[in-house]
């Protein structure tokens, strides 16, 4: 941590920061500039209340040099986390896909779209049983019973199930049935449903909160891994931002960032990402280009009827001829897709 003093601090009111900083147990290396002086911080294990030192007089800014998540760091960990579930992989070289509806609605809609995901490549299926909805009169998922349809997918196709946990109550009951566990963006702060996450013995998919920054996705994660849960995968799911031409921004920037500061995989959404299923495919395309380890991709076999997120759905041809592209794309970039 570098403390960076005002221009016109004096010699006394550094000298009070440098023996404030001592008194938390820490060491102070203060460091005369031609403007002015910065006062190096050792000693320190991420814990430091720096508001503390922040109200001091003469002390303008506090810089953090080292961030304080710990184990989902690369510091930590410098090789890449592949979470191997069933016959799926995220992290490694191949590309992993997630696709299915946005909600679980019936059992022919999930068997019919399952079957025609699982035609085109996709290992993983996704779909709500548990929808949290801007409106509480909106559907809101078919619960339990939408978890049995859930589990007869992976019995009839081999697939492997991604499903939202939305509470502490329920989080065991979607962990008993599915094998991804999804946190969803709403819940991304949650920390007893992360703690709880962290806790069960299914990796978790964490998605990023609607306003929330990289820092404090990471932090998030390291709820989760705190709790002895090594298998997180992140979720890039679009931000809120002033544009109107979108309903989320899909920041796909945090790829690179994630990458080059922590060791957990990362893929991108682009159905949630951007609201509009004219740019599933384009922002795909992107995602994979920018280092992605994954798409979780919104698929309907009557779009323009799913009960949530029609706007965004595609149709089973569409993410047939998606999946074509990005097989054709992944070896540019030294991937593969099954
Ligand atoms: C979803 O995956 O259907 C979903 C609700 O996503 P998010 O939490 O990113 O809005
Ligand atoms: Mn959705």
């Amino acid at each position: 941590m570098l403390v960076v003093m005002e221009r016109n601090a004096t010699p006394e009111l550094v000298a009070r920061v440098c023996e404030e900083i001592q008194k938390m147990g820490l060491k102070a290396h203060p460091m005369e500039g031609t403007q002015r002086t910065a006062i190096g911080v050792t000693g320190n294990d991420g814990q430091v209340d720096s508001d503390r030192i922040l109200t001091l007089k003469g002390v303008r800014d506090i810089l953090r040099i080292t961030p304080s998540y710990k184990l989902v760091s690369r510091e930590h960990k410098p090789e890449d986390t592949i979470v191997t579930v069933g016959n799926a992989s995220i992290g490694g070289r191949e590309f992993a896909v997630m696709a299915g509806p946005c909600s679980v609605e019936n059992r022919d809609q999930c068997l019919t779209i399952a079957e025609k995901v699982a035609a085109s490549g996709a290992k993983i299926f996704r779909g709500g049983a548990f929808k949290p909805r801007t409106s509480p009169y909106s559907f809101q998922g078919l619960g339990e019973k939408g978890l049995e349809i859930l589990a007869e997918v992976r019995e009839k196709f081999g697939l492997v199930i991604v499903t939202e946990a939305m509470d502490t109550e329920t989080l065991d009951m979607v962990a008993s049935y599915t094998d991804i566990v999804q946190i969803g963006a709403r819940n991304m702060q949650n920390y007893s449903l992360l703690k709880k996450a962290g806790r069960a013995d299914k990796p978790v998919l964490l998605k990023r909160g609607i306003s929330a920054t990289l820092d404090e996705l990471l932090m998030a994660a390291e709820y989760v891994m705190a709790e002895g849960n090594e298998n997180v995968i992140l979720c890039e799911r679009g931000v809120r931002s002033a544009s109107n031409h979108s309903h989320n921004v899909l920041d796909l920037s945090a790829v690179p960032f994630v990458k080059k500061y922590s060791h957990l995989p990362i893929i991108a959404d682009p159905s949630h990402g951007t609201g509009s299923r004219d740019r599933v495919m384009p922002l795909s395309r992107a995602a994979l280009a920018a280092g992605a380890d994954g798409l979780l991709i919104e698929v309907h076999h009557e779009p323009s009827k799913a009960l949530s997120d029609a706007a965004q759905a595609i149709s089973p041809e569409d993410f047939e001829g998606l999946m074509k592209v990005m097989r054709q794309m992944a070896p540019v970039i030294d991937r593969t897709l099954p």
